[in-house]
């Protein structure tokens, strides 16, 4: 019983750290354009994290990464995702004036059919649900605005 509490204690904290170096250089995953946007030449274009924090939501918990910025390699510029791109990858934004707020698909299904299908049960119960997921995956708990 204490061995297995201890080895679960002992994941959590290599999640934490794995998270916490992974936060500082991820970016959101979105699928890179086919051709670059500038150039046109096609295949060009990689995916590296850009400057602002933004933070995805998903039924595996929360996640701090960083918007996603498009970059080609043959003429060397950059162009920020847009919610567009953002939306296609499966990711939803969390409010309409936010950029940096997205939710996934999967979640947004499964709050809905939550909401719908088990009336009067706390939308807070379900947040509380999903901080609890990630804090024990080593991600954040979360903090919705
Ligand atoms: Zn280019």
């Amino acid at each position: 019983m204490g061995r297995k509490k201890l080895s679960s204690e002992e994941k959590a904290t290599r999640n934490r750290i794995y998270n916490e170096k992974r936060r500082k250089e991820v970016a959101v995953p979105v699928s890179c354009p086919v051709a670059c946007w500038s150039c046109l030449n096609p295949e060009t274009c990689r995916l590296i994290p850009g400057s602002s924090p933004c933070i995805i939501v998903t039924k595996d918990g929360r996640f701090d990464l960083y918007e996603s910025l498009f970059k080609c390699k043959s003429c060397d510029t950059t162009r920020t995702a847009t919610v567009e791109d953002n939306v296609a990858a499966g990711y939803i934004p969390g409010t309409p004036k936010r950029t940096n707020f997205f939710v996934s698909f999967d979640l947004a299904e499964i709050l809905y059919n939550f909401k719908y299908l088990t009336p009067g049960t706390s939308e807070q119960k379900f947040i509380e649900t999903l901080s609890a997921v990630s804090i024990k995956a080593g991600t954040v708990g979360l903090v919705l605005y």
